[in-house]
């Protein structure tokens, strides 16, 4: 166990090492961010920073000799680099964010574990984009390999000539069948040090433009339904990862049962209504799980909650936000807001 007063290291200087930092801040652990950009909103809030370079060695070993243990917030941190940084003391492992930043890889690793993609086949050439939207067929979404995020790096395909003036990049794309489903859900899950797991409620989760912008408690009866499958899949994928942390499936309910859409190995946007809505908040229960502590009781503690996105320039209409009783409001303090940009949440709790 890593006692209250050790570092915690955090890769990654968003919203999500904000919220990390501030829960690990309550459990007595002050936090030390590393990330390349000079404005981090995780760094206003943690007692160091080094803002340094995802290839700078020296810096990441400097730097995670201050820390008991480190963490991420990013995904899509360069793998290679953290050799400079002793194994154990990554929590969650490199294995997990090897994974999860390589859609192929990932889809072929849940289905090797008995879960189900949407009907995808990659392409690393523009013949073999041909090739894949013949196999899958119409209407699908072309995504790239790696670091797409909200809705980033994807392309609605309709027809199949929509695809011919596509640049395959060289790190490949993945071709998927679009999926019809009634509502898409996640299932947010934490695992200890010696293997003890606890799962969140599963929120139905409103996308659009690829963007999370509301999730829901309770959800539809099909995500109650389908929340069981869903969770055996997260379960083992946890399990062959020998994952430490809060780990995120996105799925989409269908008639069919869950199809599997991604995963994140970190907290989630869909699990903010955690802070308020549960015993205890996905940020809380990661700082537990990668201490070594015990982990907190993840159960929902109203019969409603909402978690609503401020995107973008909404989040600027702040008097109206703060003027609603209901409305618990968080702002990521962040400057400019540019559209499609996060720039804090809304959580509401409703008796009934
Ligand atoms: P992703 O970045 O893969 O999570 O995609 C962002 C959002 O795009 C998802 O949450 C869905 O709303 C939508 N989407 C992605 N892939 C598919 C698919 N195969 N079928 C239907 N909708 C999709």
């Amino acid at each position: 166990m890593i006692e209250p007063g050790n570092t915690i290291g955090i890769l990654g200087g968003g919203q999500l090492g904000r919220m990390l930092a501030m829960a690990a801040a309550r459990l007595g652990y002050p936090c030390h961010v590393f990330a390349p950009q000079a404005d981090s909103v995780a760094a206003e809030v943690s007692a160091r920073f080094t803002c340094g370079d995802w290839h700078d060695e020296d810096a990441l070993a400097a730097f995670a000799a201050e820390c008991a243990v480190v963490t991420y917030e990013f995904e899509n941190v360069p793998v290679p680099p953290l050799a400079a940084i002793p194994l154990e003391k990554l929590a969650p492992g490199p294995g997990a964010l090897e994974i999860a930043q390589d859609r192929l890889a990932e889809k072929r690793f849940v289905e090797r574990l008995g879960g189900r993609p949407a009907r995808f086949a990659p392409a690393a050439s523009s013949s073999d984009l041909a090739a894949a939207i013949e196999t899958i067929g119409t209407p699908g979404i072309l995504k790239t390999r790696r670091d797409g995020y909200d809705g980033k790096g994807q392309w609605p395909i309709a027809q199949a000539h929509d695809a011919e003036q596509t640049t395959v990049p060289e790190s490949g794309l993945v071709y998927e069948a679009r999926v019809e489903f009634t509502a898409e859900f996640s299932v947010i899950l934490v695992r200890g040090r010696d293997g003890a797991m606890r799962f969140w409620d599963s929120p139905r989760n409103r996308h659009e433009g690829g963007i999370l912008v509301r999730s829901e408690l309770p959800p539809p009866g099909l995500v109650t339904w389908l929340a069981d499958e869903a969770r055996d899949l997260a379960r083992k994928v946890a399990d062959a990862l020998e994952y430490v942390g809060v780990l995120t499936l996105e799925f989409f309910a269908t008639s069919d049962g869950p199809v599997f859409n991604e995963m994140a190995p970190r907290v989630h946007n869909s699990g903010h209504w955690t802070i308020e809505g549960a015993a205890t908040s996905q940020f809380e229960n990661h700082i537990r799980a990668v201490c070594g502590l015990p982990l907190g009781d993840t159960a929902t503690l109203f019969p409603r909650v909402t978690m609503e996105n401020l995107i973008g320039e909404t989040a600027l209409d702040l008097t109206a936000h703060l003027a609603d009783p209901a409305a618990r409001v968080h702002l990521y303090g962040k400057r400019g807001a540019r559209p499609g940009r996060k720039m804090g949440h809304i959580t509401r709790v409703a008796e009934e």
